[in-house]
């Protein structure tokens, strides 16, 4: 077994593109590709490059609405068609604008998914395959959300299940924002288990993720959600993270694992309001690795996600595929990256180091303790729920469905 690692990347990425003043710039996946590049990951022999190509219109059908998918394709062609009404599928002005080629580059996105999917599934060798433009987590049957046109990650779901009626797939998603669309569309399926953390539907879009959503019918038991406080630190996060993540993969012991790694928790991104450094999702690889390797069948799609930040996102993904690919980087950016940087984004602070160990959060904890302890109560509490609840509900729901 050689553990051999895929990374799905083509030019075209650059076409998902809402416009200059739209927060998700598919520049930042242009510049992943470029660090990745200068750090030499791409010269490791595990890994391959591999370009994907569009999804089938029958594979988004699978998870979308036909009335919707015509929908986007009719807009795709003439952005100014008003014989359907954009607004009912949460198209139009705001967080997803229409613009010409929208169906190809959703489409596009959706086929990379499936095919890391494909590369993982039915490739002995193949331990992980990622899709930094994958993680479209919002995206609903009727609806775009969200910056999310097509849901890839449910398409790339269903493809699998369509190989494997009851193949069991562990969905883990680390973005900011509650992964809400595919929680939603596989909200009573037990053969997807659906887990979550985020900052709390209360302070952030969209609203939902609570604890008390846990699936419904034969699927109760098999959404698990961590809302978690705004300015939730490092350690915090990365504490909670590392307990409970293990317990329910033990727990479930998936066939595959499939993660959402938006990296939209960090202390500046501008969408939100969380506390973590990239120190912390070096930390988040290293969890899921082992956990990939020791309960999930050695078998792990990733997808990329949220993440606002042009120099924060590529730091962060290159840290992940090199822990994929076994490989210690030093903490120093390659020169010729920064020069990159400055050039293409010289209104964001310019990183010298790969990860920043930025303890700001623990500071400005320090300095109110009595939050401090509120926010470590608070994870305490999440953590007994995964004990008392979430790990027995997953365990007493195989009793049920069996
Ligand atoms: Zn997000």
């Amino acid at each position: 077994m050689i553990d051999k690692v895929s990374l799905l990347y083509t030019d075209k990425y650059q076409t998902y593109n809402f416009g200059a003043q739209h927060p998700l710039r598919p520049l930042r996946l242009k510049l992943t590709y470029s660090l990745m590049e200068k750090l030499n990951l791409f010269k490791n022999e595990r890994l391959t490059i591999k370009e994907p190509i569009m999804a089938t219109q029958e594979q988004i059908e699978r998870v979308h609405s036909s009335d919707y998918v015509s929908v986007v394709k009719r807009l795709s062609i003439n952005p100014e068609d008003r014989i359907v009404k954009p607004y009912v599928y949460g198209l139009g002005p705001g967080d997803n604008p229409i613009f010409p080629g929208m169906y190809e580059a959703s489409a596009l996105v959706c086929g990379a998914s499936i095919l890391a999917a494909d590369l993982v599934w039915n490739d002995d060798e193949m331990m992980v395959a990622f899709n930094p433009a994958g993680g479209l987590h919002h995206a609903q049957k009727n609806k775009a959300s969200g910056f999310c046109i097509f849901n890839d990650i449910a398409v790339a779901i269903h493809h699998l299940k369509h190989i494997k009626k009851d193949i069991r797939i562990a969905y883990l998603d680390i973005d900011c924002h509650h992964g809400d669309g595919v929680q939603w569309l596989f909200y009573d399926d037990p053969n997807v288990l659906k887990v979550s953390f985020h900052e709390s539907g209360k302070f952030l879009f969209p609203g939902s993720g609570n604890t008390n959503e846990i699936g419904e019918g034969r699927g109760k038991g098999f959404s698990i959600n961590f809302p978690l406080l705004p300015g939730t630190s490092n350690r915090m996060f990365v504490k909670l993270f590392r307990y409970c993540v293990p317990r329910i993969l033990e727990a479930y012991s998936p066939d595959l694992l499939f993660t959402q790694l938006g990296v939209d928790m960090h202390f500046n991104d501008p969408l939100t309001q969380m506390g973590l450094s990239i120190a912390a999702y070096k930390d988040i690889a290293q969890t899921l690795y082992t956990c990939n390797h020791d309960y999930c069948n050695n078998k792990w799609v990733a997808v990329g996600g949220g993440g606002y930040l042009m120099t924060v996102v590529p730091r962060a993904w290159s840290i992940f595929l090199a822990r994929m690919l076994d490989i210690n980087l030093p903490n120093e950016l390659p020169e010729e990256w920064i020069q990159e940087v400055k050039k293409e984004v010289p209104y964001e602070e310019t990183p010298y180091q790969l990860w920043d160990r930025d303890d700001r959060s623990e500071v400005q904890l320090l300095s109110h303790p009595e939050i401090a302890k509120k926010m470590i109560d608070y994870n305490n509490d999440l953590k007994k729920l995964c004990d008392e609840k979430y790990v027995p509900n997953i365990l007493n729901g195989f009793k049920l469905t069996s």
